[in-house]
């Protein structure tokens, strides 16, 4: 996976599907990828569990007709482990009695099948601006703040234009405040590409990410690295 260059991609959110119709579920795939999405996929309960327990999923849909482990007992048991991540179940045209069992479990929103893909993404869309409204997405230091889900920066509320290795920077030294950070922790950070580690060129990002967001917040502390806050 590019880890370089692409917002899009760093800050994409991570959807996991569990659905075991391997037809709807390629579908599913494929539309939500073209809307953005990063997708995993799981085509059975057990799978889905383990998946729904990674923190990178951001939201997931899961049908309730699983093999393995059904959808109810998958949404019991990521909410009695404490996981929050939002959740639309998936059930089958006449099977409302589905739905009311999904959102007492703690489901969060649900489709009946079949289904047309913009409601879906809309439906997604709509979870994730309910989710991303948390404290737990939005980063903040004095004047800056990193909505860490959709990779948008503002300085005392009007947007900051960053390019992805600035943002990518920026969110490294946010998650680390005054934290000492060497230049070799951020090049192995930034650049997974190779022939792409130049040390030197550290020096000119910081330097520019240091215009946009306010020299004094990443001191150079000589010797060891760079200290934000
Ligand atoms: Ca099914």
């Amino acid at each position: 996976m590019p880890r370089l260059g692409s917002p899009a991609l760093e800050f994409a959110m991570h959807i996991l599907l569990v659905e075991d119709d391997d037809e709807l579920a390629a579908r599913v795939e494929r539309g939500l990828q073209q809307a953005g999405f990063v997708v995993e996929r799981a085509a059975n309960g057990h799978d889905g569990l383990e998946l729904a327990l990674q923190p990178q999923m951001d939201m997931i849909v899961l049908d309730l007709g699983l093999p393995g482990k059904t959808g109810l007992e998958v949404l019991r048991e990521i909410r009695a482990r404490g996981i929050v991540t939002p959740v639309l179940v998936l059930t089958a045209r006449g099977t409302w009695a589905d739905k009311v069992s999904g959102l007492n479990e703690g489901a969060d929103d649900y489709l009946t099948k079949p289904f047309h893909m913009p409601e879906l993404i809309a439906r997604l869309n709509a979870l994730r601006r309910r989710s991303t409204g948390h404290a737990s997405n939005l980063v903040t230091f004095e004047d800056i703040a990193l909505n860490v889900s959709t990779g948008e920066v503002t300085r005392d509320g009007a947007p900051l234009d960053l390019t992805a290795l600035e943002l990518r920077m920026l969110k490294y030294f946010m998650q680390r405040v005054r934290h000492v950070i060497s230049q070799g922790d951020l090049v192995e950070h930034l650049y997974s590409v190779d022939g792409m580690r130049e040390s030197n060129t550290i020096e000119v990002y910081i330097s520019r990410l240091r215009r946009k967001i306010g020299a004094e917040k990443i001191k150079t502390i000589r010797g060891l690295g760079y200290r934000f806050g």
